[in-house]
């Protein structure tokens, strides 16, 4: 290749946007349609995550979510009802994107797992604790940094009280983050700039996934919004000089069929015990009790337990902790762990089965199942690899043992879960009282497809794409 000099990439996340809701937007919104037109769209395949931590992990670094350990917000540390909030300190953030140095040249906006450094010029996300929300320091004071708010501080239940007002809200942190992020391009000297927005995850939990199709009561007040927000995210790509311009969405949503507690499935088939007495809890309240639990919150959120306390670890052969992710109670793994590993290949083909029953004979729903253990032929597969095993309409679809492109081997992290899960349109759930419950759920729930759209620019790759080779076309960029 020939010698370039130094290349700037401006990343621009419509996070928990569709391709579909991308083009919509594009057909009534005159720059976004001229910056669609110029350039390739490509789907992003997140499966089986769909939290946004997990998913921007796999972009940070270049690495699945199998050789890094990050499958979620969080992992379990010394016991498996013990959770440790990942960031990016747990990762070892050490490509080219994220660079931490003295005076910083990468903006993070909004971006989840980026802890507070001097080093970069960051702006919180709302999801790890501390009081600082912008850095470097010197910005604090200033406006429009001073005001900055990563997210509106209600619960879900005040904003499902008062939606009207709850979308009023998350537009106002929008406009002040777009704000920020407009004086940030102009006058800060920047190598590597993420901007995340949060408004589309927002008004897909608080409308459901149709919130550009339908009339609703803010529709008025949200397309307003649209157009300034497109103006101005215009005016930020103008302002970028030569960089690279990329607009992604890490995930999507789709409508929600029911909470699926995957606790229950284990528990069903013995595999697992949850302590008595638990009331039904949302993934927020579940990561607020986290926090709570490590004494980050101001005031604790709830007289119950801890939710990471719910699991008795002491009889459990395996259990879900966060979000999708299995673990067998392995005495190698966990300080009062019970599964002998030797026992290890044994459990896990009984969860697998336990899951297989239970999810796809008995509910009749589709599953996506990823284990690093020899389950069930064909078995067929190189050391070190995850099989992927899905289901669709009750057949067994595919079974591959190369889910990642690339001829590189690939090595499992330790702290990697035994198996991953995904149930389309079912929001997944680690307490509460019932295995499945179809009528208390959320109007939307998050979907593994996203898009990345290179402007400008020939994108060689077809079709879809995963978040480690979204890194590398990013790292490309910068080559
Ligand atoms: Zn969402």
């Amino acid at each position: 290749m020939a010698a370039k000099r130094s290349e700037k990439l401006l990343v621009i996340a419509l996070d928990g946007l569709s391709l579909e809701q991308l083009r919509l937007l594009s057909s009534r919104l005159n720059w976004l349609g001229d910056m669609a037109s110029a350039g390739t769209a490509l789907v992003l395949d997140t499966t089986p995550l769909v939290s946004a931590q997990a998913i921007w992990s796999e972009i940070l670094t270049g690495r699945a979510w199998f050789e890094s350990g990050c499958s979620g917000y969080a992992r379990p540390a010394d016991s498996l009802d013990q959770l440790k909030i990942l960031t990016c300190k747990d990762l070892n953030v050490s490509g080219s994107l994220v660079r931490h140095e003295n005076p910083p040249s990468t903006v993070c906006i909004n971006l989840p797992l980026i802890s507070h450094s001097e080093e970069l010029v960051w702006l919180s996300d709302g999801s790890l604790p501390g009081d600082v929300a912008v850095a470097p320091g010197h910005l604090r004071s200033r406006e429009p940094f001073a005001s900055y708010r990563p997210r509106p501080y209600a619960t879900s239940i005040q904003a499902l009280a008062d939606i009207d007002g709850s979308v009023r809200k998350c537009i106002d942190i929008e406009r002040q983050r777009l704000l920020c992020a407009l004086e940030l391009v102009r006058h800060h000297p920047w190598r590597t700039f993420f901007l995340r927005l949060s408004v589309f995850d927002s008004l897909a939990h608080l409308i459901g996934d149709e919130f550009l199709q339908e009339e609703l009561s803010v529709s008025d007040v949200l397309w307003k919004f649209l157009e300034e927000c497109f103006s101005l995210l215009s005016a930020l790509v103008s302002s970028a000089d030569s960089a690279h311009i990329c607009l992604i969405s890490t995930y999507s949503h789709t409508r929600c069929a029911g909470r699926l507690n995957i606790n229950r499935v284990l528990e069903s088939e013995g595999l697992c015990k949850l302590m008595d007495g638990l009331a039904p809890d949302p993934p927020l309240q579940r990561r607020l009790a986290t926090l709570g639990r490590l004494d980050l919150l101001e005031s604790p959120t709830s007289a119950r337990p801890p939710l990471a306390d719910l699991i008795v670890s002491k009889v459990s052969l395996a259990g879900s902790p966060t979000y999708g992710a299995i673990y067998l109670n392995t005495s190698n793994r966990f300080m009062d762990g019970i599964v002998a590993p030797p026992r290890a290949d044994d459990i896990a083909k009984t969860v697998f089965s336990a899951l297989k029953t239970s999810i796809v004979k008995r509910l009749q729903l589709d599953l996506d199942i990823w284990s690093s253990h020899v389950v069930c032929p064909p078995a067929q597969r190189p050391p070190d690899y995850v099989m992927h095993y899905r289901w669709h309409t009750g057949k067994m679809h595919m079974a591959a043992s190369r889910p990642y492109a690339g001829p590189d081997r690939r090595t499992l992290h330790p702290a990697v879960p035994d198996f991953m899960i995904h149930v389309p349109g079912v929001e997944l759930s680690d307490s509460g009282p019932s295995l499945f419950d179809p009528n208390s759920h959320p109007c939307s729930t998050h979907h593994p497809r996203g898009f990345a759209l290179f402007l400008g620019k020939d994108v060689l790759t077809d079709g879809a794409i995963r978040p480690t080779q979204l890194n590398a076309m990013l790292e490309s960029s910068l080559a």
